[in-house]
């Protein structure tokens, strides 16, 4: 991270009263715990913040301290595009492309205020007035409290901006088992949790809080597995059918994905969600273990990107079109898959 970035992020903020804080569509919890410790922080400082949230975040999210201060764009665009008016400075965190928070994305654009991208995905857009982009880091969390680390706010970081950033490490490290895991990672754990943070809590809340129609939505997403013989390679799908019928809620098919990669000589998992509101869109998550780029994958095929383990896009169509589509392509990566 460069001192410099530091010295004018303090600037910037000694400068400014009015915030805004910008998460991804579909928060996840990287997204959101960056997001609430960050505005947790600024607001202690005495400043004004305002987060807002292109949609809503998945329900095992709520318990995130601050988390009923959240504004959403899609149901309160008014109030929010006022906010951004009378904004000075505009943080953007965990995404590097204005083109991932929708019709906000404009409004961002187009507004006076500088703008501050925090994020670890790969291939930053150049829309920030001050960038701090870190893709070997496993999570805008650690990145964040590096940030709030060099700038000398330590003492800032009460017990609820802990749980907030440990939330985000837990989340994309899927519990600290990924390679971007490291001895630094579990350093800044171990700091959390001298903060009194209650560990076994945060997991039970975001990963044993299910509904029947979760459990039910995995169920139809495993018995629609398939694994391609020689490619290592599975992929999975959930129509809008199914969906319908297990009564989904929003979230309920995160992480489906990663069961792919449990299976014996698979390194490359995906997942086709059809859109249960709109019959012409596909939501696609990728992942892989060692060298396969998710990210390049999913950004020259499927409008999307994101990590070399995790990347997600989308397809027009039904999830049959992006199937035939995906495994049209697929033997073209058969030295990458099998190497
Ligand atoms: P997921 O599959 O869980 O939606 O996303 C996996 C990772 O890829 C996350 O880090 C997410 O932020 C990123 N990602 C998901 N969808 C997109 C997309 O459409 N574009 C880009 N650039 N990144 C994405
Ligand atoms: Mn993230």
């Amino acid at each position: 991270m460069k001192i410099e970035n530091i010295k004018v992020l303090k600037t910037l903020l000694s400068e400014s009263r009015n915030l805004i804080i910008i998460p991804h569509t579909n928060p996840d919890g990287d997204a959101i715990g960056s997001c609430l410790a960050l505005s947790n922080l600024l607001k202690k400082s005495g400043h004004n913040v305002s987060l807002i949230s292109p949609n809503k975040p998945p329900h095992f999210l709520n318990w995130t301290p601050g988390f009923e201060d959240i504004l959403y764009f899609d149901s309160e665009t008014k109030n929010c595009e006022k906010k951004i008016k009378a904004s000075e400075l505009i943080f953007t965190l965990d995404f590097n492309d204005l083109n991932r928070i929708g019709e906000l994305g404009d409004i961002v654009k187009s507004s006076k205020s500088k703008k501050i991208m925090i994020d670890h995905h790969q291939n930053p857009k150049d829309y920030a007035d001050l960038t701090f982009s870190e893709p070997e880091i496993g999570s805008t969390c650690e990145l964040l409290f590096e940030i709030i680390i060099s700038m000398g706010y330590e003492d800032l970081i009460d017990q609820s901006i802990s749980k907030c950033i440990y939330l985000g490490i837990m989340t994309d490290t899927g519990s600290f088992q990924y390679s971007s895991v490291t001895s630094r990672t579990h350093q800044i754990i171990a700091q959390l949790i001298d903060k009194g943070i209650d560990q076994n809590e945060i997991h039970n809340k975001v990963y044993n809080d299910s509904s029947a129609s979760r459990l039910k939505v995995l169920g139809s997403a495993l018995s629609n597995m398939n694994q391609i013989e020689g490619l290592k390679t599975a992929y999975m799908f959930l129509k809008r059918n199914d969906l319908e019928k297990f009564d989904y809620q929003k979230g309920d098919s995160e992480g489906i994905v990663n069961y792919g990669l449990s299976l014996k000589d698979v390194i490359f998992s995906v997942i086709f969600i059809e859109d249960i509101n709109d019959s012409n869109n596909v939501k696609i998550s990728f992942r892989s273990q060692g060298d396969f780029s998710c990210n390049e994958f999913a950004g020259k095929y499927f409008n999307g990107g994101g990590h070399g383990n995790a990347a997600g896009g989308r397809n027009d169509g039904n999830a049959e079109d992006a199937i035939n589509k995906f495994l049209k392509i697929l033997p073209n990566y058969k030295e990458k898959l099998i190497k």
